[in-house]
């Protein structure tokens, strides 16, 4: 009986010692998350935030977006919806002032599709990368959107064209 407790009582003093030195050897050990929301992490190189636009280099209000549906196919959560104006039949002026000079018809020109809207549903998305791996034109990346926060789920569905123009026009100011 006597054996037994004391067993018990060294069995507990050396759980105590163990716990207490995984705590000291925490204790001393370098910060590797901050404590948010009163700090923010400095970088968020290699984040995978949600989808965003690529803005076109030379207007950076328009993304590098072809309207292409690639990316809208690609998703197995069919959670990106794109729209996009219908490309129009353009005349070129010089072209146009020949033609009518010779009489001809015009020639037209093939014009590109505009985006017109680019919105996620970031409710559904599974971070698989398979829209911005397989973009022609490269219009798709991940942000670093870490810091997400919404009272409704209609919160994470994201305009992705509007945030690129808001995006565009705090840069101009
Ligand atoms: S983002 Fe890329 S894949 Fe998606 S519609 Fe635009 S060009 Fe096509
Ligand atoms: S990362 Fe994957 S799930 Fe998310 S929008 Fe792109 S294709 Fe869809």
């Amino acid at each position: 009986m006597m054996v037994k407790k004391f067993r018990d009582t060294l069995t507990g003093l050396w759980s105590l010692l163990v716990g207490l030195k995984v705590t000291a050897v925490n204790f001393v050990r370098p910060e590797v998350t901050v404590h948010y929301p009163r700090q923010t992490v400095p970088s968020l190189e290699g984040y995978r935030g949600h989808i965003e636009l690529v803005p076109s280099q030379d207007d950076p209000f328009k993304s590098k977006c072809i309207v292409c549906m690639t990316c809208v196919r690609m998703c197995p959560t069919s959670c990106i919806s794109v729209a996009g104006s219908k490309p129009k039949k353009k005349t070129a002026g010089k072209d146009q002032a020949a033609d009518a000079d010779s009489g001809d018809t015009p020639k037209a020109q093939k014009a590109k599709p505009e985006l017109e809207s680019f919105v996620v549903d970031f409710t559904y998305c599974s971070l698989c990368g398979l829209c911005v791996q397989n973009c022609p034109t490269g219009a798709l990346r991940f942000s670093t959107d870490v810091y997400l926060a919404g009272f409704s789920r209609q919160d994470f569905v994201f305009d992705l064209l509007g945030r690129l123009q808001s995006q565009a026009e705090h840069k101009e100011q």
